[in-house]
């Protein structure tokens, strides 16, 4: 409508979490005991914003296509996998301590901060030359004192003690650093059990967690995470062709299933690789007040896992092609999203301010209809005729089979509309007098806040 201005490239990161906490989308968590840094809680609403992103994400990456299936794997594993991936010797970033208040920073982002690139590739005594370089610039993010001692490799993996491993002795079992090793594990039953045959993929979501030495940013940097993970399995050298695929396809979901502006989305490649990947390109979203980052990394990962856990594990896991004969372990082509990353990625794109002429400002989560928590808000007009509220929760009764759909009898249209829009309800439907007459209900828009006159038996 003519009367509004949207004011939307004013947002900051503090409106979404401030939004988030209002509305009852992502509390911190343990909150009630001060909260715990780096763990959150999805609220009613995040809950069901989450569930649409992932099922989105599943329909477009196994139920769409015919050469991906997917699998929800256990989060515990044997401790010898996390050996084979490389996690329990290289899964680390850099920390250095400050010798005022104790407070750890990850010094290679530190480094980027100050304009300096730190190498994953770097040796612990290079990484402390270039910190001692850059300490004068580097100052505690808590105290500010700039004395801090010496860099080490931290190990991110965060430990427990199942049952049939915990005895003296005993390795440590491992909670899962990244969800998709339970897809390479079961790469064997997969071929064994079903009718899938290289080239394919298979999907996962699953949890992940990390000893984050600075969680920060909110859901961006996070230490229990979830990550919707494809594996994609093509014979050996037969990448090139897929991995770009895979990256269009990937780039498309965002724009066309999301709805994310593509303004927003850019490509950025990886300089410095780890040693059995071959390309990596991360796809960046350009977050409020965090700027450009990464939301999901596609790696060109070689047969280093497969091989990794044939020796680690003294299974085979050669694939012999039934068609040629032909005896090899594929490569894999990975995608690696985090959940949290793109919740925050919708939730800031469909934030959106309008100034109203008479002052008034509307906020506004113009999410995709798919999206949205709520599908149909229904108000009856008062709450207090009984006729009005028997017709509204029959609508609502009728409607609910379908789709998520609220109640709301409370305060006045107006305030609810607001509340509504706040959590991105794309329709309210308001029963009143009239309805009782004729069956006709009012449908308000939320991106227009146009309303029209609609029969009850065409809602739908
Ligand atoms: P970063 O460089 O930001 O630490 P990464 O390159 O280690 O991330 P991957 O190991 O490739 O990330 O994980 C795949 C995806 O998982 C990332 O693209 C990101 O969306 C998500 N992710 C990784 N670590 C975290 C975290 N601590 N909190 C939230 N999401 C995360």
């Amino acid at each position: 409508m003519s009367n509004k201005k949207e004011t939307k490239s004013e947002v900051s990161l503090e409106d979404i979490v401030s939004l988030c906490k209002r509305r009852g989308f992502v509390y911190q968590g343990s909150d009630i005991y001060g909260g715990v840094a780096g763990l959150y809680d999805f609220g009613p609403y995040g809950v069901e914003l989450l569930n649409n992103i992932k099922q989105s994400w599943w329909r477009a990456s196994v139920h769409r296509k015919e050469d991906y299936v997917g699998i929800d794997s256990a989060m515990f594993k044997h401790p010898k996998v996390w050996d084979a991936s490389g996690h329990t010797s290289g899964f680390s970033d850099p920390l250095a301590e400050c010798k005022n208040c104790n407070t750890r920073i990850r010094v290679d982002k530190e480094l980027e901060a100050v304009g300096q690139a730190a190498d994953e590739k770097m040796s612990e005594d290079e990484l402390n030359k270039l910190f001692d370089e850059n300490r004068s610039k580097i100052g505690c993010p808590k105290c500010g004192k700039k004395e801090f001692g010496t860099v080490r490799a931290f190990n991110l993996l965060v430990k427990s003690n199942l049952g049939d491993f915990a005895g003296e002795g005993a390795d440590p079992v491992y909670l899962p650093g990244e969800a998709c090793q339970g897809i390479y594990l079961n790469f064997k039953n997969i071929v064994d059990s079903t009718r899938m045959k290289v080239p394919f993929g298979v999907a996962q979501i699953g949890k992940a967690f990390r000893n984050e030495i600075s969680p920060r940013n909110f859901l961006f940097r996070t230490r229990e995470l979830e990550q919707a993970d494809t594996q994609y399995f093509v014979p050996p050298n037969q990448n090139k062709d897929a991995y770009d695929r895979i990256k269009q396809e990937r780039w498309q979901w965002y724009v066309d299933d999301l709805g994310i502006a593509e303004e927003k989305l850019r490509w950025s490649q990886h300089e410095n690789l780890v040693f059995y990947c071959k390309e990596a390109w991360d796809i960046e979203y350009e977050y409020p007040s965090l700027g450009f980052d990464e939301v999901e990394g596609f790696h060109d990962r070689t047969d280093y896992d497969l091989k990794q856990h044939k020796e680690f594990s003294g299974t085979d896991t050669t694939y012999t092609d039934p068609r040629t004969n032909e005896k090899y372990i594929p490569w894999v082509l990975e995608t690696s999203m985090g959940m949290g990353r793109i919740f925050m990625a919708v939730v800031s794109d469909a934030y959106t301010v309008e100034q109203l002429e008479n002052g008034d400002t509307r906020t506004v989560l113009k999410l995709k209809p798919e999206l949205a928590p709520v599908r149909y808000a229904i108000f009856p007009l008062l709450k207090n005729k009984p006729e009005l509220v028997e017709k509204a929760r029959a609508v609502y009764a009728k409607l609910s089979e379908q789709f998520v759909c609220e109640y709301d009898d409370n305060g006045n249209i107006g305030k609810r509309y607001r509340r509504q829009d706040e959590i991105g309800t794309p329709e309210c439907i308001v029963i009143d007098f009239d309805t009782l007459e004729d069956d006709t209900v009012t449908v308000r828009n939320r991106d227009t806040t146009e309303q029209v006159r609609t029969q009850i038996a065409d809602l739908v």
